[in-house]
Protein backbone atom coordinates (compact mmCIF):
# COMPACT_ATOMS: atom_id res chain seq x y z
CA UNK A 1 0.00 0.00 0.00
CA UNK A 2 1.81 2.96 -1.47
CA UNK A 3 3.96 2.96 -4.16
CA UNK A 4 6.80 6.00 -3.05
CA UNK A 5 10.58 4.67 -2.40
CA UNK A 6 9.98 1.90 0.25
CA UNK A 7 6.60 0.49 -1.58
CA UNK A 8 8.91 0.57 -5.17
CA UNK A 9 12.06 -0.69 -3.93
CA UNK A 10 10.39 -3.96 -1.97
CA UNK A 11 8.17 -4.56 -5.29
CA UNK A 12 11.23 -4.75 -7.31
CA UNK A 13 13.03 -6.29 -4.40
CA UNK A 14 10.72 -9.51 -3.88
CA UNK A 15 9.64 -10.13 -7.36
CA UNK A 16 13.72 -10.61 -8.57
CA UNK A 17 13.15 -13.40 -5.87
CA UNK A 18 10.25 -14.93 -7.66
CA UNK A 19 7.37 -13.64 -5.41
CA UNK A 20 4.82 -11.76 -7.05
CA UNK A 21 3.88 -8.49 -6.02
CA UNK A 22 0.99 -5.53 -6.41
CA UNK A 23 1.43 -2.25 -5.57
CA UNK A 24 -1.90 -0.11 -5.00
CA UNK A 25 -0.43 4.06 -4.98
CA UNK A 26 -3.00 7.08 -5.16
CA UNK A 27 -1.70 8.86 -7.64
CA UNK A 28 -0.24 8.14 -11.18
CA UNK A 29 3.57 8.07 -12.20
CA UNK A 30 5.44 10.59 -12.74
CA UNK A 31 4.72 13.05 -9.96
CA UNK A 32 6.35 15.91 -7.68
CA UNK A 33 6.64 15.46 -3.96
CA UNK A 34 8.01 17.74 -1.28
CA UNK A 35 11.55 16.10 -0.55
CA UNK A 36 15.22 17.51 -0.35
CA UNK A 37 16.63 14.92 -2.79
CA UNK A 38 19.56 14.80 -1.72
CA UNK A 39 20.13 10.66 -0.93
CA UNK A 40 22.83 9.56 1.43
CA UNK A 41 25.64 7.25 -0.54
CA UNK A 42 24.96 4.27 2.28
CA UNK A 43 22.09 2.71 -0.63
CA UNK A 44 24.44 2.88 -3.90
CA UNK A 45 25.64 -1.18 -3.43
CA UNK A 46 22.45 -2.34 -2.72
CA UNK A 47 20.56 -0.44 -5.22
CA UNK A 48 22.82 -1.28 -7.96
CA UNK A 49 22.36 -4.95 -6.75
CA UNK A 50 19.12 -4.53 -7.31
CA UNK A 51 19.84 -2.80 -10.93
CA UNK A 52 17.45 0.29 -9.50
CA UNK A 53 20.69 2.90 -9.50
CA UNK A 54 19.19 5.79 -12.09
CA UNK A 55 23.13 6.01 -13.32
CA UNK A 56 21.03 6.76 -17.02
CA UNK A 57 19.24 9.94 -14.73
CA UNK A 58 23.57 11.49 -13.92
CA UNK A 59 22.19 12.24 -10.37
CA UNK A 60 24.46 14.88 -9.03
CA UNK A 61 27.00 14.05 -7.12
CA UNK A 62 27.71 15.66 -3.86
CA UNK A 63 30.22 15.80 -1.33
CA UNK A 64 30.29 19.05 0.87
CA UNK A 65 28.16 20.73 3.49
CA UNK A 66 27.48 23.82 4.16
CA UNK A 67 25.82 25.30 7.57
CA UNK A 68 24.63 28.87 8.03
CA UNK A 69 22.89 30.03 10.93
CA UNK A 70 19.78 32.58 11.22
CA UNK A 71 21.46 35.94 10.97
CA UNK A 72 24.02 34.52 8.38
CA UNK A 73 27.21 32.63 10.16
CA UNK A 74 28.77 30.34 7.68
CA UNK A 75 31.05 26.93 8.31
CA UNK A 76 32.02 24.47 5.86
CA UNK A 77 32.32 20.82 6.44
CA UNK A 78 32.96 17.78 3.81
CA UNK A 79 30.52 15.10 3.83
CA UNK A 80 32.61 11.68 4.42
CA UNK A 81 30.36 9.16 2.66
CA UNK A 82 28.28 11.77 0.47
CA UNK A 83 25.17 11.30 -1.57
CA UNK A 84 23.54 11.70 -5.06
CA UNK A 85 21.07 14.21 -5.93
CA UNK A 86 17.83 13.24 -7.92
CA UNK A 87 14.49 14.55 -8.16
CA UNK A 88 11.52 12.18 -7.01
CA UNK A 89 9.60 13.43 -10.32
CA UNK A 90 12.48 11.04 -12.08
CA UNK A 91 13.55 8.77 -9.51
CA UNK A 92 9.87 7.05 -8.42
CA UNK A 93 9.15 7.06 -12.15
CA UNK A 94 12.84 5.06 -12.95
CA UNK A 95 11.72 2.66 -10.24
CA UNK A 96 8.33 2.28 -10.83
CA UNK A 97 9.53 1.72 -14.78
CA UNK A 98 11.71 -0.87 -13.46
CA UNK A 99 9.34 -2.58 -11.62
CA UNK A 100 7.28 -3.07 -14.43
CA UNK A 101 9.53 -4.56 -16.33
CA UNK A 102 10.18 -7.30 -13.93
CA UNK A 103 6.62 -8.06 -13.90
CA UNK A 104 5.12 -5.79 -11.09
CA UNK A 105 1.42 -5.29 -11.06
CA UNK A 106 0.66 -1.71 -10.47
CA UNK A 107 -2.74 -0.35 -9.40
CA UNK A 108 -2.60 3.55 -9.89
CA UNK A 109 -4.93 6.37 -9.24
CA UNK A 110 -6.10 3.87 -6.25
CA UNK A 111 -6.27 4.43 -2.95
CA UNK A 112 -6.53 2.22 -0.26
CA UNK A 113 -9.28 2.90 1.97
CA UNK A 114 -9.52 0.47 4.86
CA UNK A 115 -7.24 -2.91 5.47
CA UNK A 116 -7.80 -5.61 8.15
CA UNK A 117 -7.03 -8.84 9.25
CA UNK A 118 -8.70 -12.01 10.12
CA UNK A 119 -7.74 -15.51 9.73
CA UNK A 120 -4.99 -15.35 8.61
CA UNK A 121 -5.33 -13.35 5.26
CA UNK A 122 -5.50 -9.31 4.35
CA UNK A 123 -8.82 -7.74 3.21
CA UNK A 124 -8.33 -4.48 1.24
CA UNK A 125 -10.87 -1.74 0.16
CA UNK A 126 -9.78 0.12 -2.35
CA UNK A 127 -12.10 3.32 -3.93
CA UNK A 128 -11.95 0.84 -6.59
CA UNK A 129 -12.33 -2.67 -5.45
CA UNK A 130 -11.61 -5.79 -2.83
CA UNK A 131 -8.89 -7.45 -2.31
CA UNK A 132 -7.31 -10.53 -0.48
CA UNK A 133 -3.70 -11.37 0.50
CA UNK A 134 -1.15 -13.22 2.15
CA UNK A 135 1.11 -10.64 3.30
CA UNK A 136 0.12 -6.58 2.83
CA UNK A 137 2.98 -4.04 3.29
CA UNK A 138 2.40 -0.74 4.75
CA UNK A 139 4.67 1.74 2.55
CA UNK A 140 2.19 4.65 2.71
CA UNK A 141 5.02 7.20 3.88
CA UNK A 142 4.32 9.79 6.75
CA UNK A 143 0.42 10.45 6.98
CA UNK A 144 -2.21 8.91 5.17
CA UNK A 145 -5.97 8.34 6.17
CA UNK A 146 -4.92 4.55 6.56
CA UNK A 147 -3.29 5.93 9.68
CA UNK A 148 -6.45 6.75 11.18
CA UNK A 149 -8.45 4.01 10.38
CA UNK A 150 -5.39 1.59 12.22
CA UNK A 151 -5.97 4.51 15.03
CA UNK A 152 -2.27 4.57 15.77
CA UNK A 153 -1.39 7.29 18.44
CA UNK A 154 0.49 9.82 16.46
CA UNK A 155 -2.19 10.94 14.37
CA UNK A 156 -3.81 11.61 17.60
CA UNK A 157 -2.11 14.87 17.74
CA UNK A 158 -1.98 17.68 15.09
CA UNK A 159 1.80 18.48 14.34
CA UNK A 160 2.57 21.94 13.53
CA UNK A 161 5.28 21.34 10.91
CA UNK A 162 4.93 22.64 7.00
CA UNK A 163 7.32 21.48 4.14
CA UNK A 164 7.66 23.68 0.88
CA UNK A 165 9.86 22.69 -2.34
CA UNK A 166 10.29 24.50 -5.19
CA UNK A 167 12.88 23.25 -8.31
CA UNK A 168 14.62 26.52 -9.36
CA UNK A 169 17.92 27.46 -11.78
CA UNK A 170 20.82 29.55 -9.63
CA UNK A 171 23.80 29.94 -11.80
CA UNK A 172 27.18 29.35 -9.88
CA UNK A 173 25.80 26.92 -7.10
CA UNK A 174 28.25 24.47 -6.84
CA UNK A 175 27.59 20.97 -8.23
CA UNK A 176 28.64 18.91 -5.04
CA UNK A 177 27.13 21.18 -2.06
CA UNK A 178 24.84 20.16 -0.28
CA UNK A 179 23.89 23.69 2.05
CA UNK A 180 21.64 23.54 4.99
CA UNK A 181 20.53 27.56 5.91
CA UNK A 182 18.77 28.33 9.02
CA UNK A 183 15.74 30.82 9.70
CA UNK A 184 13.56 31.85 12.55
CA UNK A 185 11.49 28.53 13.27
CA UNK A 186 12.91 26.86 10.79
CA UNK A 187 16.04 25.66 8.10
CA UNK A 188 16.24 25.30 4.03
CA UNK A 189 18.23 22.90 2.37
CA UNK A 190 19.77 23.55 -1.46
CA UNK A 191 21.35 20.98 -3.43
CA UNK A 192 21.95 19.81 -6.87
CA UNK A 193 20.02 17.44 -8.63
CA UNK A 194 19.99 15.58 -12.47
CA UNK A 195 20.65 18.29 -14.97
CA UNK A 196 21.15 21.93 -13.63
CA UNK A 197 18.25 21.95 -11.74
CA UNK A 198 18.32 22.47 -8.20
CA UNK A 199 16.30 21.27 -5.17
CA UNK A 200 15.17 24.56 -2.55
CA UNK A 201 13.18 22.49 0.23
CA UNK A 202 12.57 23.76 3.42
CA UNK A 203 10.69 22.86 6.62
CA UNK A 204 9.11 25.46 8.84
CA UNK A 205 6.26 25.75 12.05
CA UNK A 206 2.54 26.42 10.49
CA UNK A 207 2.46 29.40 12.81
CA UNK A 208 5.06 31.15 10.87
CA UNK A 209 3.23 30.70 7.95
CA UNK A 210 0.00 31.99 9.37
CA UNK A 211 1.72 35.32 10.93
CA UNK A 212 2.88 36.31 7.89
CA UNK A 213 -0.37 35.22 5.95
CA UNK A 214 1.31 33.51 2.97
CA UNK A 215 4.26 31.63 1.97
CA UNK A 216 5.86 34.81 -0.24
CA UNK A 217 5.14 36.96 2.54
CA UNK A 218 6.49 34.77 5.31
CA UNK A 219 10.09 34.30 2.76
CA UNK A 220 10.34 37.59 2.85
CA UNK A 221 9.75 38.30 5.97
CA UNK A 222 11.89 35.90 7.55
CA UNK A 223 13.65 33.68 4.98
CA UNK A 224 15.01 37.05 4.05
CA UNK A 225 16.98 37.98 7.24
CA UNK A 226 19.53 35.05 6.25
CA UNK A 227 21.95 36.92 3.77
CA UNK A 228 22.75 33.75 1.91
CA UNK A 229 18.87 32.82 1.56
CA UNK A 230 17.78 36.07 0.69
CA UNK A 231 20.60 36.06 -2.30
CA UNK A 232 19.44 32.77 -3.62
CA UNK A 233 15.09 33.58 -3.78
CA UNK A 234 16.52 37.15 -6.19
CA UNK A 235 18.85 35.38 -8.11
CA UNK A 236 16.88 32.24 -9.03
CA UNK A 237 14.55 31.52 -11.41
CA UNK A 238 11.54 29.78 -10.36
CA UNK A 239 10.74 26.61 -11.85
CA UNK A 240 7.31 25.90 -10.73
CA UNK A 241 4.37 27.99 -11.12
CA UNK A 242 3.78 27.22 -7.38
CA UNK A 243 5.92 25.05 -5.06
CA UNK A 244 4.85 21.58 -3.75
CA UNK A 245 3.59 22.05 -0.13
CA UNK A 246 2.34 19.10 2.25
CA UNK A 247 1.80 20.10 6.16
CA UNK A 248 1.07 18.04 9.37
CA UNK A 249 4.28 16.47 9.18
CA UNK A 250 4.79 14.35 12.34
CA UNK A 251 8.46 12.78 14.22
CA UNK A 252 6.23 11.11 16.74
CA UNK A 253 7.42 7.51 17.14
CA UNK A 254 5.73 4.81 15.33
CA UNK A 255 5.29 1.38 15.24
CA UNK A 256 7.01 -0.97 12.86
CA UNK A 257 4.44 -3.06 12.90
CA UNK A 258 0.60 -2.74 13.81
CA UNK A 259 -2.75 -4.77 13.41
CA UNK A 260 -0.39 -7.52 11.57
CA UNK A 261 0.49 -4.76 9.07
CA UNK A 262 4.24 -4.67 8.33
CA UNK A 263 5.60 -0.84 8.11
CA UNK A 264 8.42 0.26 5.71
CA UNK A 265 9.70 3.98 5.25
CA UNK A 266 8.06 6.68 6.74
CA UNK A 267 5.15 4.64 7.59
CA UNK A 268 7.34 2.90 10.08
CA UNK A 269 8.81 5.87 11.40
CA UNK A 270 9.94 9.44 9.53
CA UNK A 271 13.30 11.28 10.39
CA UNK A 272 13.70 14.70 10.59
CA UNK A 273 14.69 16.31 7.24
CA UNK A 274 17.70 17.82 8.09
CA UNK A 275 19.64 14.54 8.38
CA UNK A 276 19.12 14.30 4.62
CA UNK A 277 18.34 10.42 5.51
CA UNK A 278 14.78 9.82 5.16
CA UNK A 279 14.81 8.48 1.72
CA UNK A 280 18.00 6.16 2.57
CA UNK A 281 16.22 4.88 5.59
CA UNK A 282 13.36 4.05 3.48
CA UNK A 283 15.28 2.04 0.94
CA UNK A 284 17.10 0.26 4.19
CA UNK A 285 13.89 -0.46 5.87
CA UNK A 286 12.91 -2.17 2.38
CA UNK A 287 15.56 -3.94 2.19
CA UNK A 288 15.03 -5.57 5.15
CA UNK A 289 11.59 -5.95 5.15
CA UNK A 290 11.82 -7.94 2.22
CA UNK A 291 14.55 -9.96 3.20
CA UNK A 292 12.24 -10.86 6.33
CA UNK A 293 8.93 -11.45 3.82
CA UNK A 294 11.12 -13.64 1.80
CA UNK A 295 11.81 -15.69 4.59
CA UNK A 296 8.40 -15.99 5.65
CA UNK A 297 7.25 -16.95 2.01
CA UNK A 298 9.64 -19.93 1.63
CA UNK A 299 10.16 -21.38 5.25
CA UNK A 300 6.80 -23.16 6.14
CA UNK A 301 7.78 -23.54 9.87
CA UNK A 302 8.63 -19.66 9.90
CA UNK A 303 5.49 -18.14 11.55
CA UNK A 304 3.75 -14.72 10.71
CA UNK A 305 3.99 -14.08 14.74
CA UNK A 306 7.81 -14.74 14.31
CA UNK A 307 8.10 -13.02 11.20
CA UNK A 308 6.45 -9.78 12.77
CA UNK A 309 8.76 -10.34 16.11
CA UNK A 310 11.82 -9.99 13.94
CA UNK A 311 11.00 -7.52 11.67
CA UNK A 312 9.97 -5.09 14.90
CA UNK A 313 13.24 -6.07 16.59
CA UNK A 314 15.56 -5.67 13.44
CA UNK A 315 13.91 -2.77 12.95
CA UNK A 316 14.44 -0.80 15.82
CA UNK A 317 18.07 -2.08 16.11
CA UNK A 318 18.52 -0.63 12.93
CA UNK A 319 16.65 2.92 12.97
CA UNK A 320 15.22 3.68 16.71
CA UNK A 321 18.29 5.39 17.42
CA UNK A 322 19.14 7.51 13.92
CA UNK A 323 15.31 8.66 14.75
CA UNK A 324 16.00 9.87 17.95
CA UNK A 325 19.15 11.43 17.22
CA UNK A 326 17.38 13.49 14.08
CA UNK A 327 14.82 14.56 16.57
CA UNK A 328 17.92 15.65 19.32
CA UNK A 329 19.52 17.89 16.23
CA UNK A 330 16.86 19.55 15.13
CA UNK A 331 16.25 21.07 18.50
CA UNK A 332 20.02 22.96 17.71
CA UNK A 333 18.11 24.31 13.99
CA UNK A 334 15.58 26.93 13.88
CA UNK A 335 16.88 29.59 16.26
CA UNK A 336 19.54 32.73 16.49
CA UNK A 337 21.32 31.45 19.51
CA UNK A 338 21.13 27.74 19.28
CA UNK A 339 22.12 27.70 14.85
CA UNK A 340 24.99 30.07 16.10
CA UNK A 341 26.16 27.42 18.44
CA UNK A 342 25.84 25.20 15.46
CA UNK A 343 27.82 26.75 12.86
CA UNK A 344 30.75 27.50 15.72
CA UNK A 345 30.61 23.55 16.55
CA UNK A 346 31.05 22.81 12.78
CA UNK A 347 33.76 25.26 12.63
CA UNK A 348 35.63 24.81 15.98
CA UNK A 349 35.01 21.53 16.64
CA UNK A 350 34.78 19.38 14.05
CA UNK A 351 35.39 16.09 15.24
CA UNK A 352 32.15 16.47 17.73
CA UNK A 353 30.26 17.89 14.77
CA UNK A 354 31.04 15.02 12.47
CA UNK A 355 30.29 12.85 15.91
CA UNK A 356 27.26 14.47 15.66
CA UNK A 357 26.19 13.99 12.00
CA UNK A 358 27.24 10.56 12.24
CA UNK A 359 24.51 9.60 14.51
CA UNK A 360 21.76 9.91 12.14
CA UNK A 361 23.72 8.59 9.36
CA UNK A 362 24.08 4.78 8.49
CA UNK A 363 26.59 2.45 6.98
CA UNK A 364 26.48 1.31 3.05
CA UNK A 365 24.54 -2.01 2.59
CA UNK A 366 23.61 -4.39 0.26
CA UNK A 367 21.85 -7.52 -0.69
CA UNK A 368 22.65 -10.56 1.93
CA UNK A 369 22.95 -13.62 -0.24
C1 LIG B 1 10.56 18.87 3.79
C2 LIG B 1 11.17 17.50 3.62
C3 LIG B 1 12.44 17.39 3.06
C4 LIG B 1 13.02 16.11 2.92
N1 LIG B 1 14.28 16.02 2.37
C5 LIG B 1 14.89 14.82 2.29
C6 LIG B 1 16.20 14.69 1.73
O1 LIG B 1 16.79 15.65 1.23
N2 LIG B 1 16.77 13.46 1.74
C7 LIG B 1 16.14 12.36 2.24
O2 LIG B 1 16.73 11.27 2.22
N3 LIG B 1 14.88 12.44 2.73
C8 LIG B 1 14.24 13.64 2.76
N4 LIG B 1 12.97 13.71 3.24
C9 LIG B 1 12.29 12.48 3.69
C10 LIG B 1 11.82 11.63 2.49
O3 LIG B 1 11.07 12.42 1.60
C11 LIG B 1 10.97 10.47 3.00
O4 LIG B 1 11.62 9.87 4.10
C12 LIG B 1 10.74 9.41 1.90
O5 LIG B 1 10.02 9.96 0.84
C13 LIG B 1 9.97 8.23 2.49
O6 LIG B 1 9.60 7.33 1.46
P1 LIG B 1 8.28 6.44 1.64
O7 LIG B 1 8.29 5.48 0.51
O8 LIG B 1 8.19 5.95 3.02
O9 LIG B 1 7.07 7.48 1.49
P2 LIG B 1 6.62 8.34 0.24
O10 LIG B 1 7.76 8.56 -0.68
O11 LIG B 1 5.94 9.54 0.83
O12 LIG B 1 5.54 7.43 -0.50
C14 LIG B 1 4.31 7.08 0.08
C15 LIG B 1 3.33 6.81 -1.06
O13 LIG B 1 2.13 6.24 -0.53
C16 LIG B 1 1.03 6.74 -1.27
N5 LIG B 1 -0.17 6.58 -0.43
C17 LIG B 1 -0.45 7.16 0.77
N6 LIG B 1 -1.62 6.74 1.24
C18 LIG B 1 -2.10 5.85 0.33
C19 LIG B 1 -3.29 5.07 0.26
N7 LIG B 1 -4.21 5.10 1.24
N8 LIG B 1 -3.48 4.28 -0.81
C20 LIG B 1 -2.55 4.23 -1.81
N9 LIG B 1 -1.42 4.96 -1.80
C21 LIG B 1 -1.19 5.75 -0.73
C22 LIG B 1 1.42 8.20 -1.54
O14 LIG B 1 0.73 8.73 -2.66
C23 LIG B 1 2.92 8.06 -1.81
O15 LIG B 1 3.21 7.89 -3.18
C24 LIG B 1 12.34 14.96 3.36
C25 LIG B 1 11.04 15.08 3.88
C26 LIG B 1 10.46 16.33 4.01
C27 LIG B 1 9.09 16.44 4.59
Amino acid sequence: MGGGLAGLIISIHLTREGVPCQVIEKRSYPFHRVCGEYISNEVVPYLKSLGAYPEELQPASIRKFQLTSVNGKSAALALDLGGFGISRYQFDYFLFQRAKQLGVEFLLDTEVETVSFANDCFTIHTNQEIQEADVVIGSFGKRSKLDIQLQRSFIQQRSPYVGVKYHILLKGFPDDLIALHNFQDGYCGISRVEGNIVNLCYLTHRDNVRTHGNLRAMEEAVLFRNPFLKNIFEDAEFLFTKPETINEISFETKAPVERNLLMAGDAAGMITPLCGNGMAIAIHSAKILSEHVLRFCRDSHYSRQQLEKDYSKTWNQHFARRLWAGRQIQRLFGDVWTSNAAVNLARYARPAANFLMKQTHGAPFDIIR
